[in-house]
């Protein structure tokens, strides 16, 4: 058995070889990822899921946690995170809901959550609050923001030049709210 982990974005197949199953989408042919997990094939059905990852314990405010972006909406942003980086070099095991809202995002005024975060960007983020109700993450210093974010028109990962984030698949230039450990210059 692969034990392979996918994040949301991630192309599973073409849409010839299986249809979406759970927690997959079809966009222009290929089969994509909507969640971080494993994918699994449904030899029955023709079909690729995608098996959520289990939740992960023992956050902490004030800890750094990494997060992929599954929807941006107009107040705040809704993350997985996929990561305790205080736990080592353990890899990418595990996932939780996590939100951040616009007044954390940064220092500056911030008009627009879909100028500085996209779904499957990678993020970088400290935990603001870990409660009951959920984990509030903060991206408001240099270092934290998003890591290595996606082209939106082909999916391609972006570059970092100066402050532009280019695409080298299409040429295409996008903007984020960039950490300054942004993984591809
Ligand atoms: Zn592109």
């Amino acid at each position: 058995m692969q034990k392979k982990m996918v994040l949301p974005g991630d192309v599973l197949s073409t849409e010839e070889e299986f249809e979406p199953g759970k927690n997959a989408f079809v966009e222009e042919g290929n089969v994509y990822s909507a969640a971080v997990g494993q994918p699994e094939v449904n030899e029955k059905q023709k079909s690729i899921d995608v098996k959520p990852e289990k939740p992960l314990r023992l956050l902490s405010e004030g800890g750094i946690v990494f997060a992929v972006v599954v929807l941006v909406k107009e107040n705040s942003v809704n993350v997985s995170i996929m990561q305790n980086p205080e736990k080592g070099n353990s890899p990418v095991i595990n996932q939780r809901h996590a939100m951040l809202p616009i007044r954390n995002v940064s220092r500056q005024y911030v008009e627009s959550l879909r100028d500085n975060f996209r779904i499957g960007d990678l993020i970088k983020a400290k935990i603001a609050r870990a409660g009951p109700l959920g984990i509030d993450l903060t991206t408001a210093e240099p270092g934290l923001g998003v890591i290595k974010a996606f082209c939106t028109r082909c999916r391609h990962p972006l570059h970092l030049f100066g402050r532009t984030l280019k695409c080298l698949g299409c040429g295409h230039t996008e903007r984020r709210k960039v950490s300054k450990d942004y993984l591809l210059k």
